[in-house]
């Protein structure tokens, strides 16, 4: 059988990397990867850690690239990689234009689709833009669907999913983490000293990232200013900020916080890095979705600034709390945090490190009706 895997940002990567590596230690397949290099260098890093290689790279990063440019780009390239390759199933994963532009060309070519992180929801079309659109959108196409938890499922079902096309996998996040967790023992040389010693002190370290599209402008404007606001009050706290490589990020940030002797801005973290760094943070504020199924497992608490979120799990489990991406619900949510700080038990409601196992037991079994 014939499986090709398409990934293009830095979360794909990670997420799929332990399902790549074991589809190709699989011999009954035949296991390719396309990368169509949406988020360029991030992905690279990623891919070396993994120690995973494309065999079609489609290169369609540009400056200034929209939504537009991306899915238009996709499409062509997965054309002739489709025609050259023939797979039987294409793997994607989530809800990024990468995973929306190749369901597409799959769907055109007759190809079928595995959804891998299906079914997660807002139930808010516009919330968060463009990724509950993009779900949606696959999940309408794909003929196989890897939900990561019995909500997940339930959310495929409400929808017309039918039962035997849907395996709850957990998600492949854990998978990835629980591979790293073992690698990794301490910061790698490419982070600054400065940045290591912020972590080495006796210091409550505060970690931050953010990325989401629906925050750009406004919102990014408001997460800095609270953070400058926290920085002035809590002269001991050390805030480190790994600052996503996005213009939309990267202008709010450095017009607003550079030069604060506590707020520790450096280049986003190369992934392993970043594990260490939450393994030994206090708190974690960020809008990533990754980073909400991360931090349970090293019981670490997540503030997320959003109003939204497709991952409830944790936020009923009590180890994430929404505060939006408002400036007084941030700072006051850090002050709550700082005088009652509780520590989080380290269980985790997203996966148990087996989601990739389970996936590739689907597909050599899968139904003769798909
Ligand atoms: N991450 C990383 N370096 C950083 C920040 C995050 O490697 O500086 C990892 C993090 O561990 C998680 C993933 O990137 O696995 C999350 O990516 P992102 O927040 O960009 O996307 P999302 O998860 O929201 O789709």
């Amino acid at each position: 059988m014939k499986i090709l895997t398409v990934i293009g940002t830095r979360p794909e990567a990670i997420k799929m990397a332990p399902l790549i590596r074991l589809l190709n230690q699989t011999p009954e397949f035949e296991h390719k990867l396309c990368s169509t290099g949406q988020h360029r260098q991030m992905l690279a890093q990623v891919m070396d850690f993994f120690e995973i290689e494309a065999d079609f790279d489609l290169d369609i990063m540009q400056p200034g690239q929209d939504l537009t440019d991306i899915t238009c780009r996709i499409l062509q390239g997965m054309r002739q990689v489709l025609a050259d390759f023939q797979p039987d199933w294409v793997l994607v994963h989530g809800d990024t234009t990468t995973c929306l532009a190749a369901t597409l060309a799959a769907f055109y070519a007759g190809i079928k689709v595995g959804h891998v992180e299906a079914g997660l929801r807002t139930g808010n079309l516009q919330a968060p833009f463009p990724e509950e659109a993009n779900r949606l959108l696959v999940d309408r196409l794909a003929t196989a669907y890897f939900a990561p938890t019995q909500r997940n499922v339930d959310n495929l079902l409400k929808e017309g999913v039918s039962a035997d096309r849907i395996v709850q996998t957990g998600n492949t996040v854990i998978d990835a983490l629980l591979w790293a967790t073992n690698k990794v023992r301490g910061f790698s040389l490419k982070v600054p000293k400065a940045v290591q010693e912020a972590f080495t002190l006796d210091r409550r370290v505060l970690l931050v990232t953010g990325h989401r599209r629906e925050n750009f402008g406004e919102g990014f404007e408001q997460i800095t200013e609270a953070i400058r606001v926290l920085a002035t009050t809590y002269p001991e706290l050390a805030i480190v900020y790994p600052v996503h490589l996005n213009p939309n990020v990267q202008q709010p940030v450095q017009a607003r916080l550079t030069e604060i002797p506590n707020v520790y801005l450096t280049a986003p973290f190369e992934y392993p890095d970043f594990i260490f760094a939450m393994k030994h943070s206090w708190l974690i504020l960020t809008d990533s979705g990754g980073v909400q199924e991360e931090a349970p497992s090293l019981g670490k608490p997540v503030l997320v600034m959003r109003d939204t979120t497709e991952r409830p799990e944790a936020v009923e489990a009590g180890t994430v709390q929404l505060v939006g991406a408002h400036r007084e619900r941030i700072v006051a949510a850090v002050q709550q945090m700082w005088q009652n700080h509780l520590a989080t038990v380290p269980v985790n409601p997203y996966g148990d490190g087996f989601a990739s196992q389970r996936i590739v037991s689907f597909l050599s079994q899968a139904p003769s009706f798909l």
